[in-house]
């Protein structure tokens, strides 16, 4: 059986190292790093999300402000608010809760945000850094996924890595961050032919797809690390259930190490954005960010 990737152990370690670090910027340079998180509308996924991001960032010492907004609001007043947290120095990280209601132009929100700030690291320029190698903010649930598969191997070079999957929040960044560790990256879509074959040829098989349980143990290469950043909520027996994209069961019996769904990457993606907020707060104080 594979080994499991314990993602919430990992989350609490990284959570904790975030809070030390905060807890020294503030002892020895007088600076709480700040996350101020935007949600438009009652996506009620969105409200969870943005409870459970607004909990985190206080306990690691961070300060924390909540901007809910009616489903109503205009781009303008919205594209207002982010610019007067961009000016605001208290405020070192700023995140948009996404999907944004349909009359609102996620892309134009999300590039209005100053880039040093944006802790999602959606921005135009981060992506455009992350793809050219340089420093950037880089996405949290990609950058989640990176440090487990280091964690677990140490030098990733030369691995050959299939991220299933190509959006801009996720697949494709992580197809950058693997490329950046040297991996041979392949990245597959719902028009590439013979998956299971593509699959099949990964050391590093990433999932992000959205489709519950779709990928079977027999599209597994023996001994291969599985990284399942699904979300799928479904009804088993009648009782609802979060499922990934890999089907756990089968995978587990052929992977040498897979993260489970709940508890693999989600717990990850916060850790994360909590960590981008102090590298955001450091750099604009001109300090080095924690590796
Ligand atoms: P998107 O819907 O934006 O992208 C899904 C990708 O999967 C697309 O590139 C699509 O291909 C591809 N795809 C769809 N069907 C197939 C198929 N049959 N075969 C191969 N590829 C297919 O999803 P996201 O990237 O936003 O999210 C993916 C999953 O990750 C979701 O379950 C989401 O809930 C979860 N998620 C989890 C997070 C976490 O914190 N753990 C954070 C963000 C997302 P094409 O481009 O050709 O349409």
């Amino acid at each position: 059986m594979a080994r499991v990737i314990d993602g919430k152990a990992f989350a609490a370690r990284v959570r904790a190292e975030v809070a030390a670090h905060v807890a020294r910027l503030k002892a020895e340079h007088g600076i709480t790093p700040g996350l101020a998180v935007l949600l438009v509308g009652e996506d009620p996924a969105s409200e969870v999300y943005v409870r459970s991001k607004g909990k985190q960032t206080l306990e690691v010492g961070m300060n924390s402000w909540e901007h809910r907004l009616p489903v109503e609001t205009s781009e303008a007043d919205l594209m207002a608010l982010i610019d007067r947290l961009n000016s605001d120095p208290a405020v070192h990280g700023i995140l948009v809760q996404l999907p944004l209601p349909d009359h609102l132009n996620a892309d134009l929100v999300i590039n209005s945000i100053d880039a040093a700030k944006d802790v999602d690291g959606f921005h135009i320029s981060n992506v455009g850094l992350l793809g050219t190698g340089q420093k950037s903010m880089v996405p949290c649930t990609p950058l989640g996924c990176l440090m487990m598969l280091r964690d677990l191997h140490g030098n990733l070079s030369g691995m050959s890595a299939v991220v299933v999957g190509r959006s801009n929040i996720v697949g494709k960044p992580m197809a950058q961050l693997l490329l950046g560790d040297s991996c041979t990256v392949t990245i597959a879509h719902s028009r590439t032919r013979d998956l299971a074959e593509v699959c099949r040829r990964a050391d590093i098989l990433v999932a992000a797809v959205g489709r519950p349980e779709m990928i079977r143990g027999d599209w597994v290469k023996p001994g291969a690390t599985v990284i399942d950043v699904g979300i799928n909520r479904i009804e088993r027996n009648g009782k609802p259930v979060l499922v990934g994209d890999v089907d756990y069961a089968s995978a587990a019996g052929v992977a040498g190490a897979i993260t489970p769904v709940p508890g693999g990457v989600g717990p990850m993606t916060i850790a994360c954005l909590l960590a981008n907020t102090l590298t955001a707060a450091c750099r604009a104080n001109g300090l080095d960010a924690p590796a």
